[in-house]
């Protein structure tokens, strides 16, 4: 497997410190409000990464963080007069529905910031021990000077003077020393830790450091975020976890890029964000977003539009119509000796796709090929045994990377008004078919009819044929 890393800016080969655990660290969502679909977007790699290092035989360690006690999460529990436990963990209830309606797998770990503040304490004492971190009048800072590498992830400069700045997020031209535990405040209210340390909070960044240690150990094979934690989120872990611990922190640091709205990033600052909740709203089902996503490459910008989504909202269908018909069609010769076709060989080239850089755009080029020859014999009529039973393999290897297709089934009284709706048009009652359709239809699905009145049976999507 090949993987781009943004420390060394180029495409290298994976090899993990120890086969039987990858260890994958992701910066999850800040519990403050509904993810957005910009978000669900990094979420999504992260579910790639996963499901294609499981799928190529390594085991997999994954952990996503909750981060639920910072600037954000403060300040909007107290505007809604919530206790922030009682806050946060509403929204982490609401992450979970969201990741599952586009269908990504559950991580190993889902660790709570808060449950963590004593490995936090731990580094911070360490870092003050050892000579990189120091007391000012409201909080304990890094000391960005003392860190040699400081900037070797983000190409930060270390400027001088002793500027140091207390809020989570900055811009790279303000690189400075940074908060690593925040004095209490009267705007904190009631969330403070108070032993060993001031009275006050961790900083942001000293999360992350503290939760890869404790799940993962000292060094990760892979940490990933979006683009916009390179800096300073991701700088500032290197420099905590690598002065705390003297080892290297992470070998291969992944950064998915953002998705926007009109050229621009999809941010709750900016008011241009959708959540899922939104598309569904607008008719729309969410594993259409997420086939939409993995049809770019991570690595891209990508702008969001109804209109695109639409279109994908289409070819979702089309995949089930096909997968359907070919379920429905009669299966001709008999098993042989099994040889690759030409199946099998666009199976070769997705995960071939897959393992280059996670290139799935590439990878999904050849599920449709085996698309349109599905298509191509349910046309026909008929297909032989073997080249179904590779075909359905191949798909159903190529979901386990990809996990575009999620099973839902169609209840039983559906098909029996469908068969019904058959009989009828069969016998020239229109009025009385078109109402067992309605009856369908209400109950959330669809009939595709195909020649030779055929019918398949599919979820009832606004925006597919
Ligand atoms: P947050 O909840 O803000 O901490 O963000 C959770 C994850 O979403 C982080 O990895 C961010 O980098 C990522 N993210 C934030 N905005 C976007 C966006 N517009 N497109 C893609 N990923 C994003
Ligand atoms: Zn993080």
């Amino acid at each position: 497997m090949q993987v781009y890393n943004t420390l060394t800016k180029k495409v290298e080969k994976f090899v993990p410190i120890d086969e039987n655990e990858v260890k994958l660290y992701c910066c999850g969502p800040t519990v403050y409000d509904f993810v957005h679909i910009g978000n669900v977007r990094t979420f999504i790699f992260y579910d790639i990464m996963r499901r294609t290092l499981l799928e190529d035989g390594f085991k997999v360690k994954q952990v996503i963080n909750l981060t639920d006690v910072d600037d954000k999460t403060i300040k909007n529990s107290k505007l809604r007069g919530m206790n922030l436990d009682e806050f946060t963990k509403k929204y982490i209830e609401y992450f979970f529905e969201d990741i599952d309606k586009v269908n990504i797998k559950r991580a190993d770990v889902y660790p709570r910031a808060t449950e963590n503040i004593e490995q936090m304490k731990a580094i911070v004492l360490g870092l003050i021990e050892r000579g990189y971190a120091y007391t000012a009048e409201d909080g304990i800072y890094y000391s960005i000077s003392k860190f040699k590498d400081y900037g070797k992830l983000s190409g930060a400069k270390v400027g001088g003077g002793v500027s140091r700045i207390k809020n989570d997020e900055y811009d790279k031209e303000n690189a400075t020393d940074f908060a690593l535990w925040k004095n209490w405040t009267d705007d904190d209210g009631d969330v403070y830790w108070d032993d060993n340390l001031p009275k006050g909070r961790p900083g942001w960044h000293i999360e992350c450091s503290a939760m890869s240690l404790r799940y993962l150990g000292e060094t990760l094979d892979i940490h990933s975020g979006g683009v916009d934690l390179i800096f300073p989120h991701h700088e500032n872990e290197i420099a905590q976890s690598e002065a705390y611990n003297d080892k290297k922190f992470v070998n291969y640091w992944a950064h998915p890029e953002h998705l926007l709205v009109d050229g621009k990033k999809m941010a709750k600052s900016l008011h241009n964000f959708f959540t899922l909740r939104d598309l569904e709203k607008r008719g729309f089902d969410p594993m259409s977003f997420r086939l939409m996503m993995l049809d770019a490459h991570y690595r891209s910008k990508l702008d969001f539009t109804f209109e695109a989504l639409k279109k994908y909202e289409k070819t979702l269908e089309d995949i089930e119509i096909a997968l359907k018909r070919l379920e429905k069609l009669p299966k001709t010769g008999e098993m042989e000796v099994k040889v690759v076709g030409s199946a099998g060989s666009e199976l070769e080239e997705f995960k071939t796709a897959m393992n280059k850089d996670f290139d799935t755009h590439s990878a999904l080029l050849h599920f449709f090929k085996i698309i349109n020859l599905i298509n191509e014999k349910a046309n026909k009529g008929e297909i032989n045994l073997m080249e179904y039973e590779e075909m359905t393999a191949a798909i159903q290897k190529m979901n386990l990377f990809v996990g575009i297709l999620k099973d839902y089934t169609v209840p039983e009284d559906i098909s029996k008004l469908a068969d019904e709706r058959k009989s009828l048009r069969l016998n020239g009652k229109w009025n009385e078919a078109d109402k067992k359709r309605n009856v369908i239809k209400e109950a959330g699905f669809k009939i595709i009819d195909l020649p030779n009145s055929d019918y398949v049976i599919i979820k009832d999507r606004k925006y597919g044929r």
